[in-house]
């Protein structure tokens, strides 16, 4: 990375622009340490770029990028099985929409709040651009937590935030998704209450059920993707996944295709996790128990833990996270801040060579740095986990053309993005000398794309 002062004709150290800049974020959007280290990784990594691009600096791109367009904040009442009234707060982040309308996910956890999310959705702006398709950048979501509630609660609780969202959104403006705690029971309550109060069977979210609207493939791409990108890096390396030991974390939507997938292309996945800690199986989470562990997340709703009831064979570590465990590549798949410098010192220092990230921003940014030094095959989120709004692009192309492609059609498209990113978050790296190093790759080459669409598009 470029130091973070340069030096005067004086002599005198005076910050640079970029460090201006991220004072400037921090004083302006206090209390949201998430932003502040998104917006820090983002525009320390363009700073070849901007050497290279006046115009950017002169047009005030960088400013523009990082202030929102839009936040909406706003109060989700609803009433519990009990019939008390419980209130929420929801919020939905438009980012930015200079390459198509606003599109990311909803977030449903207790840890939610602004701050988490805007680095979502400023992150989620240089993803989308990555992804070839044509959408914008945003997120949402609220500090509700899913877990122990019934049915019905997440279906009221989903109605009354839609009942406000939905004067925010649509087909061609702003196009939510799911993320932690909204998978496809909420969307489809979403969607639901959407079209009641519409009157419109459109494509307004994505993630749908396979025959209202979504498309095949939705569930399985992000974690699917992260394994591509994988593959891909691997490659560079002329490596493959066959025989790899892998440590997964999380248990939700993206580690369970990201074991899925692993295993189709021969290697073994030895851990997942959820808040309460990880299961570590050294004989591999196969098929079998794969199934078992989508069941038990899915449906029962139960934790990771019971999985060694099930399998006694395998250990459960309270309140740990499984980067401890020996491996060859690490695919973090829970949450951001999830990788420390410890875990990035423990996984070098047992053999491991690739980092594939499922989650957003799960490394923490002197964790990266031990990446970077290790020469470790780093993907990170924003690259390694576009498959899932990729193929969310893709389900908007059928839902406006009125059609549904085949699985291994979607399938193909969402290996061709992947392959189409790797290259060219590893080409634009070595053009603007950094060789090897995917996070100015992913960054320059989303940031050069939005930027270039700021330009044409005026002072808007
Ligand atoms: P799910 O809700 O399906 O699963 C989330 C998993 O992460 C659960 O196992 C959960 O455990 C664990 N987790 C959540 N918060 C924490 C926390 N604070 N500490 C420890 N563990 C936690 O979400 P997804 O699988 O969809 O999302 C996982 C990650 O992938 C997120 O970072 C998300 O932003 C990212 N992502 C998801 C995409 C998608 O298409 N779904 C697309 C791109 C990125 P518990 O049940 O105990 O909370």
């Amino acid at each position: 990375m470029p130091p973070k002062r340069e030096v005067t004709v004086e002599g005198e150290p005076r910050m640079s622009y970029v460090h201006e800049l991220i004072e400037l974020a921090k004083r302006h959007n206090p209390g949201e340490p998430e932003f502040h280290q998104a917006v820090d990784e983002v525009l320390t990594s363009l700073e070849p770029a901007l050497a290279r691009h006046p115009e950017y600096q002169e047009n005030r791109i960088l400013e523009r990028l990082i202030e929102p367009e839009r936040v909406i904040l706003f109060r989700v009442p609803w009433m519990d099985d009990q019939g008390r009234i419980q209130i929420n707060r929801g919020y939905r982040i438009e980012f930015n929409s200079a390459i198509g309308p606003y599109k990311g996910g909803l977030r449903f956890h207790p840890t939610v709040n602004l701050g988490i999310l805007k680095f979502l959705a400023f992150e989620q702006t240089f993803k989308n651009a990555l992804t070839t398709l044509p959408m914008g950048g945003g997120k949402g979501g609220s500090d509700f937590d899913p877990k122990g509630k019934s049915d019905n609660e997440v279906m009221r609780f989903c109605q009354s935030l839609m009942t406000e969202l939905a004067r925010h959104i649509g087909p061609d403006t702003d196009v939510p998704a799911g993320d932690i705690g909204v998978g496809g029971r909420e969307i489809g309550y979403l969607f639901g209450q959407y079209k009641r109060l519409r009157n419109e069977f459109t494509g307004v979210l994505t993630g749908k059920g396979l025959n209202w609207g979504g498309s095949l493939i939705r569930p399985e791409a992000t974690g699917y993707g992260a394994v591509y990108f994988a593959q891909n890096m691997l490659a560079t390396r002329n490596e493959t996944l066959e025989d790899k030991i892998c440590t997964v974390s999380g248990s939700g939507n993206v580690a369970q295709y990201t074991v899925e997938k692993v295993n189709q292309l021969g290697g073994k996945c030895v851990t997942l996790s959820d808040s309460s800690g990880f299961i570590h199986d050294p004989d591999g989470i196969d098929a079998q128990k794969l199934a078992y562990v989508m069941k038990l997340k899915n449906v029962k709703r139960g934790r990771i833990k019971e999985y060694v009831d099930q399998y006694p064979r395998a250990t459960f570590h309270e309140g740990a996270r499984p980067w401890g465990v020996p491996c060859n590549c690490a695919f973090p798949s829970a949450t951001q801040n999830e990788v420390e410098l410890r875990d990035a010192e423990a996984l070098v220092k047992n053999g491991c060579t690739l980092v594939s990230e499922g989650a957003n921003m799960p490394t923490a940014p002197d964790a990266v740095d031990v990446f970077i030094a290790n020469k470790i095959l780093y993907g990170p989120g924003k690259a390694a986990n576009a498959g899932g709004v990729a193929v969310s692009g893709l389900e908007m192309a059928q839902n406006s053309q009125h059609v549904t492609w085949l699985r291994d059609e979607v399938d193909k498209r969402l290996n061709d993005i992947m392959r189409t990113i790797h290259d060219t978050a590893f080409a634009i790296a070595k053009e603007y000398g950094h060789a090897g190093n995917y996070v100015v790759g992913a960054n320059i080459a989303g940031f050069l794309k939005v930027a270039d669409a700021m330009l044409d598009q005026g002072l808007v």
